[in-house]
């Protein structure tokens, strides 16, 4: 495997890019792990914040072109990629005005004298990430990051190698020393190795279930902490008095962003018995409506799937959902031609004991499911070895409120689609992972919260 630009729309070879060797890790590590033992990561976290106001303003100053990257390399929508990048600066700036406050002692009243709580950066970090937000996914580990004073070396997805280079070298450009941030095209044996080096103190992971058990595993191994963002089967709950025009548009739009292939997206339709048919019906043609076609295209909704192997991936679960007893009441085929497109698609019928009902689907797939009340759509909701997100809808507030507390996710919104903003923390329970990006909370995640006392005498 190589890490290469293939444009998802037709397949075609863009760029191949060359591997690190061993010989490049062992000085990428060196370089960070001086770093760590440096004025930039010890002192005072001005120098280090300025990085991240200047690399706000580069990202602003060159958003059409990194958006036509990601575009290019993953095949999301143009509008979609353009939201990414003004996210990612919004990130930086949030981390650049509040790490400070986040990174102030904690007093603590204590009968044993004068106690508080400090922060301070750990050490080297490691980043593996995944291409469905090539920047975005990167920006969430590098903001914290640097602010507290960790250095990172990034292992960004095999499939979006530009992405990758254009955000160190935007990092760069914006004044951060070498060791701050350090792209490392790696193979998951690279990776391992990476993680067993005693220069590392912690990995944040985010992708599959299947590499976050090899990360987790080998950190713990080494004993080195981990967070884990993996995916989800997210419940998109719709009750009896909910409004199903919004919930409806709202819907179509949150399974089928990004091709479908969101983590945080609703992927099991729950639907309340009384107005089942109804949501159906529109949900249905709404699906059927959705303009398949060229993300550059601003009239798009719905573009190709990431890779081929996605494609074929999707295909065949699919396939053995309605093997396993699964109607299919919308799409359910790969589109005929180039790139990798997939027909919106709807599954009922989806019984405990078909493999679909404890499955992401990473595509334009929908699983419906009615229920009789509220306690039975909480009951299927947490009916998942994932525990990522959910929605709900409903027009009385107290009612949502209470089904968001009762299922077992790492958030629910109400009446609008999952989403993400750099205050808000992200992360999830089960099988979604463990630990939280993003906020405050993100990043308190790789400090030493280090308690110091003065005996009172
Ligand atoms: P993936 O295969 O796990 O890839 C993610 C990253 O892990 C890539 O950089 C990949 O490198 C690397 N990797 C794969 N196997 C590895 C191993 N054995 N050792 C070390 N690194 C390894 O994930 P994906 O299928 O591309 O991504 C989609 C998944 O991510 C979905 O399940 C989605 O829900 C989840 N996701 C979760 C969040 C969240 O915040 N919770 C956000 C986005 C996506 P290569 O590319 O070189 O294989």
């Amino acid at each position: 495997m190589k890490y290469q630009t293939i444009d998802p729309t037709n397949n075609k070879l863009i760029k191949t890019y060359q591997n690190h060797d061993d010989a490049f890790v062992e000085s990428s590590l060196a370089a960070a792990h001086a770093l760590y033992k440096s004025e930039w990561s010890k002192g005072p976290i001005q120098p280090r914040v300025k990085v991240l106001e200047k690399l706000a303003d580069l990202i602003d100053a060159r958003k059409e072109e990194l958006a036509q990257i990601v575009v290019q390399e993953m095949g999301k929508l143009i509008g979609d990629a353009r939201d990414e990048v003004w996210i990612i600066a919004e990130i930086a700036r949030y981390y650049a005005r509040n790490a400070e406050k986040f990174l102030a002692p904690v007093k603590h009243e204590s009968s044993l004298g004068e106690a508080w709580t400090e922060h301070h950066p750990i050490g080297v970090i490691l980043a593996v990430e995944p291409w469905n937000f090539p920047y975005y996914q990167l920006m969430r580990v590098l903001a914290p990051n640097l602010a507290a004073g960790n250095p990172v070396l990034a292992k960004h997805a095999i499939s979006v190698p530009h992405c990758a280079t254009i955000f160190e070298q935007l990092v760069n450009e914006a004044g951060a020393p070498k060791g701050a941030w350090t792209n490392l095209f790696v193979d998951a044996e690279q990776v391992a190795n990476i993680i067993a080096d005693d220069r590392v103190q912690g990995a944040a992971f985010t992708g599959s279930e299947r590499a976050g058990a090899a990360i987790a595993a080998q950190a713990g191994k080494y004993l080195k902490k981990t967070t884990l963002e993996m995916g989800g089967n997210d419940v998109f709950v719709v009750l009896d008095d909910a409004d199903l025009e919004k919930a409806v548009e709202i819907g179509v739009f949150s399974r089928l962003h990004i091709s479908g292939q969101e983590c945080i997206s609703a992927k099991r339709f729950v639907l309340h018995e009384k107005i089942a048919d109804q949501f159906i019906e529109k949900f249905t043609a709404a699906m059927a409506d959705v303009k398949i076609g060229d993300p550059l295209d601003e009239s798009t909704k719905l573009g190709p799937l990431s890779s081929a192997q996605a494609r074929d991936n999707l295909a065949q679960q699919v396939k053995r959902a309605v093997d396993n007893g699964a109607q299919i009441t919308l799409g359910g085929n790969v589109v005929e031609g180039p790139g990798n497109y997939f027909e919106p698609t709807i599954l009922r019928n989806i019984s405990r004991e078909n493999p679909a009902y404890w499955e992401e689907f990473f595509g334009p797939v929908a699983q419906i499911y009615v229920v009789k009340d509220d306690d039975a759509a909480v009951e299927l909701a947490n009916d998942s070895r994932f525990g990522l997100a959910g929605v709900v809808f409903s027009s009385n507030i107290e009612r949502a409120k209470s089904l968001a507390s009762r299922i077992e996710t790492g958030a629910i919104w109400i009446n609008t689609f999952a989403s993400t903003a750099p205050e808000l923390p992200f992360g999830g329970v089960k099988r979604s992972g463990y630990g939280r990006e993003l906020s405050e909370l993100g990043i308190k995640e790789f400090v030493n919260q280090k308690l110091v006392l003065v005996k009172r005498d």
